[in-house]
């Protein structure tokens, strides 16, 4: 509880690098493919690798999906932005540069409003609140290739270089220091990702490296306006360890000023074994890029009037999309939250809404038993074998009384196994509820004659007995039985 203390006196201050790999077939600046799990350098030209006299063209969708990027991160969209070269020496850089952009980027000036609140055990937010963050810019820049190592280090050791990610194109979208807790950042990070799906930008896919992220952070004392030194730390694969990760830092620069030591400005790596971070290297060592305006490349010019197409044309974003299921089908924030994490998730439950007539009811099935069956089987929502349509028509099934609650959920485990409708398997698998009054009185009379005992103790006064007439009604019918209407009838029934 001692580092607790430490860590109360202390504020974190936090910055975001994020890097979104934009979803275009071909790269940046050459028409090689983008395609992920290729053989090594199988996607690379003279462009990409760096060859003498090779020049770059640059790609068209890019610029349109880094646009619209930017506007959808409230970004004033630059007419004119300027390509730099970033000079670094590394092994999977062939050209000895990056080409990026630096003091003129696409974007700048952005700012998102956030959710942000922390989560119980239970996935609940609590504390609910709106955040403004500020992103300082988004610019374009080509990524560079990937160093492999075999062996360990000081033996035997083999490095290669696979050079297609070489020149794929990414936005770099960089934050204010505005986030002042791990949660802040993680709920930031999300609400970015969901972005950046929404718009068809960036598929999102961290294991793949399509979405990285790199956090600066920095303490001092609350109540103080001035900014410590920061740490910057990358290898990052997710946003939960984006947050222990910081949790981490603070708490060690915590204590580190607690005991009167200082600071360095330096790099450090995320250890997701020993869940701690470690040096990679100090900011004295760090580069010094050498930016200069990229030669090969004219000023990238847009026209005041395509800028403003895009934004018109922007899609309905996350934000708007959770408020209005909110507002339009009364869903709780939660759920509201969890439909609109991907697009077709909240797109299913849109249509499904609209056919069963019953939002509510949508809503529980998608985020509920869907949800289950599509995680056990490892399928995406636009594979489920039960299409929206149909679990809408299951759902008025159940509303009708045509069949209940309990055996829905049967009818819907099959329906997911064979990819049939609901009226097929509820005919195939005779699963229709009873509520045909004679037909249910002869089993009531039946399971009566069975019991004779438990049907004197009932009429005595024992009252509790009543659930277990149900119970037998209900085995009787393989739990077909309509429970209100058996309900009903067996009040009467018991009496006579
Ligand atoms: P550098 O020159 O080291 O790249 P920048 O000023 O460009 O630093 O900032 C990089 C990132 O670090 C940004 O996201 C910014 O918000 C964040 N940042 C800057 N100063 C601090 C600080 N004192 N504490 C935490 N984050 C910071
Ligand atoms: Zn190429
Ligand atoms: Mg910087």
């Amino acid at each position: 509880m001692r580092a607790e203390g430490i860590v109360m006196e202390f504020e974190p201050v936090i910055g975001l690098e994020v890097h979104a790999q934009l979803l275009t077939n071909s790269k940046l600046f050459c028409g090689c493919s983008t395609r992920f799990g290729a053989p090594p350098n199988s996607n690379t030209c003279p462009v990409c690798l760096g060859l003498p006299g090779a020049l770059p063209a640059l790609n068209r969708k890019a610029v349109t999906l880094a646009v619209r990027s930017a506007l959808a991160l409230g970004c004033a969209v630059n007419p004119t932005s300027i390509f730099a070269r970033k000079n670094y020496f590394y092994p999977d850089l062939p050209k000895g540069y990056q080409i990026s952009q630096y003091d003129r980027p696409l974007g700048q000036h952005g700012r998102v409003e956030v959710c942000s609140g922390e989560r119980t055990a239970a996935g609940q937010i609590v504390n609910r609140r709106k955040k403004i963050f500020r992103i300082t810019r988004l610019h374009m820049e080509e990524d560079a290739g990937k160093s492999l190592h075999e062996g360990l280090p000081d033996s035997d050791r083999k490095s290669y270089v696979d050079l297609n990610r070489s020149g794929v194109p990414l936005a770099e979208i960089v934050s204010e220091p505005d986030f002042r807790s791990s949660q802040e950042a993680y709920d930031y990070l999300t609400h970015l990702r969901k972005t950046l799906l929404y718009l068809g930008v960036c598929d999102g896919n961290m294991e793949e490296g399509s979405l990285r992220c790199d956090a600066n952070v920095s303490v001092r004392p609350k109540g103080s306006d001035a900014f410590g030194t920061k740490v910057e730390i990358k290898n990052l694969n997710s946003f939960r360890f984006v947050q222990r990760a910081l949790d981490y830092e603070i708490e060690r620069q915590a204590r580190v000023l607690a005991e009167g030591g200082r600071i360095y400005q330096e790099t450090r790596l995320w250890d997701e074994v020993k869940e701690s971070t470690f040096p990679m290297r100090s900011k004295e060592e760090a580069h010094d890029y050498r930016y200069f305006p990229e030669p090969d490349l004219l000023p990238l010019k847009l026209q005041p009037a395509w800028i403003e197409e895009m934004e018109r044309t922007l899609p309905e974003l996350p934000h708007a999309r959770e408020e209005r299921f909110v507002t339009e089908y009364d869903l709780s924030h939660e759920d509201a939250m969890l439909l609109t994490s991907i697009p077709a998730v909240a797109d299913y439950f849109e249509e499904c809404a609209r056919n069963s007539g019953n939002p509510r009811a949508a809503a529980n099935w998608a985020v509920g038993d869907l949800t289950y069956a599509l995680k056990a089987s490892g399928k995406e929502i636009e594979e489920s074998p039960v299409s929206a349509r149909e679990l809408g028509v299951l759902i008025r099934t159940i509303d009708s009384g045509e069949i209940s609650g309990k055996i829905a959920k049967t009818v819907f485990e099959e329906m997911f196994r064979s990819g049939e409708g609901s009226a097929p398997v509820i005919r195939r698998l005779g699963l229709v509820q009873i509520s045909d009054e004679p037909a249910l009185l002869g089993v009531i009379e039946k399971v009566k004659a069975a019991n004779p005992r438990q049907l004197a103790d009932y009429r005595s006064g024992k009252d509790k007995l009543f659930g277990y007439f149900v119970g037998q009604v209900m085995k009787e019918t393989q739990g077909q039985a309509n429970p209100k209407v058996l309900n009903e009838l067996l009040q009467k029934a018991l009496r006579e």
